[in-house]
C-alpha cells in the first residue's frame, strides 16, 4: 500500500484514477485545484504524485517543477498524464521532473503497471508510456 496524491481538475477523471488506485490497495489524496497541491503534498507525505499536465491555473509541469524544488518532496516519483502527448513531450515532462507519463484516455492496465513500476523505484523502458488508442 502506497499513499499517492492525484491532482486532475477533471471530476470524472480524478473518480477514475482514486477507484483504480484504491481497487489496488492504495491510500489516495485528490487535488482539484492545483494551486493547493504542493500544501497538500506536503501535509500528506505521498509515495507518488500523479498529476494531469492540462490543468487551470498551475500547469502540471509547473506544478512538477515546485515538487521538484520543495526540500521534502524532490525525491518522490512523478507520473504525469496528458491528453495532448506530443513529439518532444516525454523529454519535456521529463525534463520537469516526471519519472513516466501516461496518455489519455488511460489504458486501466498501462495506468496500474506504470503505478506499479514507480513505487518500486524501477526504471521505464524507453518508449513504454506510449499508449495507442
Ligand atoms: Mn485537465
Amino acid at each position: 500500500m502506497a499513499k499517492i496524491l492525484v491532482v486532475e481538475d477533471n471530476a470524472l477523471n480524478i473518480k477514475l484514477f482514486c477507484d483504480l488506485l484504491t481497487a489496488h490497495g492504495h491510500e489516495t489524496e485528490p487535488v482539484t485545484d492545483s494551486r493547493d497541491a504542493l500544501e497538500a503534498a506536503r501535509a500528506f507525505h505521498p509515495d507518488l504524485v500523479i498529476t494531469d499536465i492540462q490543468l487551470p491555473h498551475l500547469t502540471g509541469i509547473e506544478l512538477m517543477q515546485q515538487l521538484r524544488a520543495d526540500e521534502q518532496l524532490r525525491d518522490v516519483p512523478i507520473m504525469a498524464v496528458t491528453a495532448y502527448a506530443a513529439a518532444g513531450d516525454d523529454e519535456r515532462f521529463r525534463a520537469a521532473g516526471a519519472q513516466a507519463y501516461v496518455s489519455k484516455p488511460i489504458s486501466v492496465m498501462r495506468f496500474a503497471e506504470t503505478v506499479d513500476q514507480l513505487l518500486e523505484g524501477g526504471r521505464l523502458v524507453e518508449g513504454s508510456s506510449q499508449d495507442s488508442h
